[in-house]
């Protein structure tokens, strides 16, 4: 009898014992069972847009909703409802075609070579019955996000807050004015009230940035006028490794931020690196002096990356992507070293093929002729599909301001032989796989994948008559890939920075900062949230902040 032993989601370890050993959900094989893990912006997007009736689904994760993220700094301090932000998941599957099946529990292991799953519920208290069950599958959708980075940082497990999850926002909007109720305890030194408003926050990047720059809000519009005694006391501190915050932004927006926090009165502390964190002390390295320093805190939230859940971990060390730091997939999302699991969102990466690794295998389709060497006619036949193809490609000729890819031909080719032979087309083409980049973690980047996939599944008989994707190069000649390659569109992306006003980078190099951008703001993250009943929850929530201010209650 086989058993596994894994670590849940919370971090506790969990023994699995394969008692059961009776998949679920056994069918009579006429539809293909499609399992997916996760709830979050990538297993929505796929659910939403899947064709139901033509797979038997399964969907496991231990949230049953799926929590719109982009507003959880929000909740951290009131300004939105918890509820505001979610979406029941059996309200989104309940509307689709097909039956849908969805089950409250943690993906404790993936069995590859068996096509199976292993799944516990996710309850703290007992529930009558057993609650481990396994599924099996014909198509796995891994889309279970990541966890967050300490670092193995000491003490940072125990004593930091973190902002991934709703419960994480919860807690620390408890956190937030239960430190303020501690401040005005009687009987306490000044330096002990100071300590106990001590917000200090570690990571630069745009969660860390929005959660100070709402909390600031929070002080100067809310709490002041509640807590007057102590309002003189507080302190918000950011603590970063880099040189800069918002250091993944363009370099407007970055000092635009840090000029504002500086005007705001929030200490920004670049080329720090935490080395412990207590419950009463945080203890930095600054990097030019290698000096050690501790500070005081009332709370600390980190928020510093992300890193690989354990189950998908164990998954990868079983397909032979053990060494790898991040689940690697085509660019078709499928998980490389399998034939049907797919991964999408913040588990995995796309591994971009080189066009370098597959050069002799384009010359030799394009040379039609079989001279030995291309023509421009011959190399405009194979030019669409390598576009295609490579998604590098694209990115070089916008970067080298090159409006085609046979411009970089023409220069290989001499004035007197209109060709080039296999060593000129290397040279013409050996740069643009620098610009092979891998994909941002966010809600755009894993929504548009489980869009792009579900297509893919709803169109898989279709496509495999007659296919739509480029043409293989590497493969049999003649053949084309079923589908095109998925291509991210990039919309641009914001930084609020608190006081009505929020910073943006819009697609084509646009920068824009200030009130008017923060209007933006709201109108667009009116506009996605996933209901017409969140929409209304949200505005409702701001509309409701705008006139009564937030609801300080510790609850
Ligand atoms: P997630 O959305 O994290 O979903 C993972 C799902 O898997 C969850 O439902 C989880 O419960 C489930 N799960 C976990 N473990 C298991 C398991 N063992 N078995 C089964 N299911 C499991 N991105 C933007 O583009 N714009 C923003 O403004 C933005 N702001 C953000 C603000 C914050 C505070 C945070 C934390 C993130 C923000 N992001 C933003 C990033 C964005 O939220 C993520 O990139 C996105 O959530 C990734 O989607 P995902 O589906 O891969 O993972
Ligand atoms: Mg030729």
């Amino acid at each position: 009898e086989l058993s596994v032993v894994q670590w849940s989601s919370s971090g506790g370890l969990v023994a699995y014992s394969d008692s059961r050993s009776q998949p679920v959900n056994k069918n009579d094989g006429q539809k293909k069972k499609v399992v997916v893990l996760g709830t979050g912006w990538a297993g929505t997007s796929f659910l939403k847009d899947l064709d139901a009736s033509m797979y038997d689904v399964q969907v496991v994760s231990p949230r049953n909703y799926f929590a719109f993220t982009p507003l959880l700094p929000s909740v951290t301090c009131g300004t939105v409802e918890a509820r505001s932000i979610v979406e029941p998941v059996r309200n989104i599957i309940k509307k689709r075609n097909g039956e849908i099946q969805f089950w409250e529990a943690d993906c404790l292991k993936i069995d590859a070579e068996n096509n199976k799953i292993f799944c516990k519920a996710n309850f703290d208290n007992n529930t009558v019955g057993s609650e481990e069950f396994s599924l099996e599958y014909d198509y796995l959708v891994v889309a279970v996000g990541a966890q967050v980075n300490t670092f193995n940082t000491p003490g940072v497990k125990e004593n930091c807050h973190f902002l991934k999850d709703l419960e994480d926002a919860q807690r620390l909007r408890r956190t937030v004015i239960d430190c303020f109720e501690k401040a005005v305890l009687p009987d306490l030194t000044e330096e002990e009230r100071r300590t106990n408003l001590h917000f200090v926050i570690v990571g630069g990047g745009p969660t860390g940035v929005e959660f100070a720059a709402e909390l600031h809000d929070f002080l100067i519009e809310d709490l002041v006028n509640i807590y007057p005694t102590v309002k003189d006391l507080v302190k918000i501190s950011v603590v970063q490794s880099g040189d800069h915050i918002l250091n993944t932004f363009d370099e407007r927006i970055s000092s635009f931020a840090e000029q504002k926090f500086s005007r705001d009165g929030i200490e920004v502390q670049t080329g720090c690196r935490v080395v412990s964190v207590s419950d009463k002390e945080i203890t930095m390295k600054m990097k030019p002096t290698g000096e050690l320093c501790s500070i005081p805190h009332g709370l600390v939230l980190w928020s510093t990356g992300i890193s690989t859940r354990p189950v998908v971990k164990d998954f990868m060390e079983q397909i032979g992507q053990g060494k790898r730091r991040i689940l690697a997939t085509n660019e078709w999302l499928r998980v490389k070293e399998t034939e049907n699991v797919y991964a999408l969102g913040d588990c995995a990466t796309i591994d971009q093929r080189k066009i370098m690794d597959d050069i002799v295998a384009i010359f030799e389709a394009a040379d039609t002729d079989n001279s030995g060497t291309l023509t421009m006619v011959e190399f405009r036949a194979v030019v669409d599909d390598i576009i295609a193809r490579y998604p590098q490609v694209e990115t070089y000729l916008n970067n080298q301001h090159l409006g085609d890819l046979t411009d970089l031909l023409k220069d290989a080719m001499s004035e007197d032989k209109k060709e080039v032979d296999i060593e000129g087309f290397k040279k013409a083409i050996h740069l643009v796989d620098s610009q092979t980049t891998s994909l941002p973690a966010t809600a755009q980047v894993a929504g548009q994948q489980g869009k792009y996939l579900a297509k893919c599944f709803n169109r898989k008989n279709q496509c495999k008559e007659h296919p739509e994707g480029p043409r293989r190069f590497a493969g049999p000649g003649g053949t084309r890939h079923f589908f095109a390659p998925f291509r991210y569109k990039h919309f641009g992306q914001f930084a609020p920075l608190g006081g009505e006003q929020a910073a943006a980078e819009l697609p084509g190099d646009w920068v824009s900062m200030g009130h008017s951008t923060q209007w933006l703001w709201y109108s667009v993250y009116a506009s996605k949230q996933v209901s017409w009943r969140t929409r209304m929850l949200v505005v409702s929530d701001w509309t409701r902040r705008f006139i009564f201010g937030r609801d300080s209650s510790r609850i």
